[in-house]
């Protein structure tokens, strides 16, 4: 069966994830700040996906090219490893604070525009085959994303991801997810900016293929740490934050490559580098959960008679 991947949503100055976990599946955004990040990496991830930073350029709108960020992506793939397997996405425009269905429609045209653009660009430019593009799906309501999804197969795309996702509550999100698998396939489908739990939990059990998530390292610089089975967040004693989380002076037994060494640190409020070491713990940590889901999956999975399975 094949398991959710998890993308660590990297930046430049965020932990080196795939040096502590060899082969961990990275999301990197191609935006001024992260130059030639691979090269600083000891073990280079073995899954990559670029993304075009749209955030970043709906605020510096003259940036956003198509052309450039595609070369940027290039650039960024310059110091990669040659086998590993990466997908590639075009800039969307995003419609987090739209209220108007008219600019809603807009920005959802030109998303299909910029990924049209982009398709050709991936063409001409004949790259190895492990290298695979990403069209965006993008919508308000179904049949938008129906709408976005049809356009974008027939310019090509094979793989997917959806985006606007984060403003919205858990059971439209989930909602949202199920439908674009159903259309696109769960095993083609990419879901960009996920933190809750319920949405991981419930994309394990569609079999979607892959999703990203910079919660490890958000939560590391609120000062929280991460702990499994069952999953539980703790503010450190330290830190000033006024925050009804519960708050924890000693740390518990843990075999992340932080805690196998010295646990206390994880404790240390700042300067950065402990945030690092935090966001590093934390990674292990809901990546153990996600884990965990996988299992039940395949529990529940081989507990239904062959006859039953459709
Ligand atoms: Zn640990």
């Amino acid at each position: 069966m094949k398991a959710l991947d998890f993308y660590v949503g990297w930046s430049h100055s965020d932990a080196m994830y795939s040096d502590y976990f060899p082969g961990c599946p990275m999301l990197i955004s191609a935006v001024p700040d992260n130059i030639r990040p691979l090269r600083r990496f000891k073990i280079k991830p073995k899954k990559l996906i670029l993304d075009s930073g749209a955030v970043f350029y709906a605020s510096h709108p003259e940036r956003a090219r198509v052309k450039d960020i595609f070369s940027r992506q290039l650039e960024i793939l310059q110091d990669g490893a040659a086998d590993t397997e990466v997908r590639l996405v075009h800039v969307d425009e995003p419609m987090l604070n739209m209220k108007q269905l008219r600019d809603r429609y807009k920005a959802m045209e030109k998303t299909i525009f910029n990924a049209y653009e982009y398709m050709n660009l991936f063409s001409s430019a004949q790259l190895p085959q492990q290298i695979t593009p990403v069209g965006v799906i993008q919508g308000f309501d179904l049949a938008s994303i129906r709408y976005s999804v049809l356009e974008l197969k027939k310019i090509g795309y094979i793989n997917f991801g959806i985006g606007s996702l984060l403003a919205r509550r858990p059971q439209e999100q989930i909602a949202f997810i199920t439908y674009a698998a159903e259309l696109v396939g769960a095993d083609k489908l990419h879901v960009f900016g996920v933190t809750g739990l319920k949405q991981i939990q419930k994309m394990v059990e569609l079999g979607i293929q892959s999703f990203d998530s910079t919660r490890p390292t958000m939560a590391a610089a609120f000062f929280q740490i991460f702990y499994s089975n069952p999953f539980r967040t703790y503010l450190i004693d330290q830190s000033n934050v006024n925050k009804k989380i519960t708050r924890i002076d000693y740390t518990l037994p843990c075999d992340c490559p932080i805690c196998l060494e010295r646990p206390d640190d994880l404790l240390i409020p700042t300067p950065r580098d402990y945030m690092k070491l935090r966001s590093i713990h934390n990674y292990y940590h809901l990546k153990k959960t996600i884990q965990q889901f996988q299992h039940e999956k395949e529990r529940v999975t081989n507990a239904v008679p062959n006859v039953l399975r459709s």
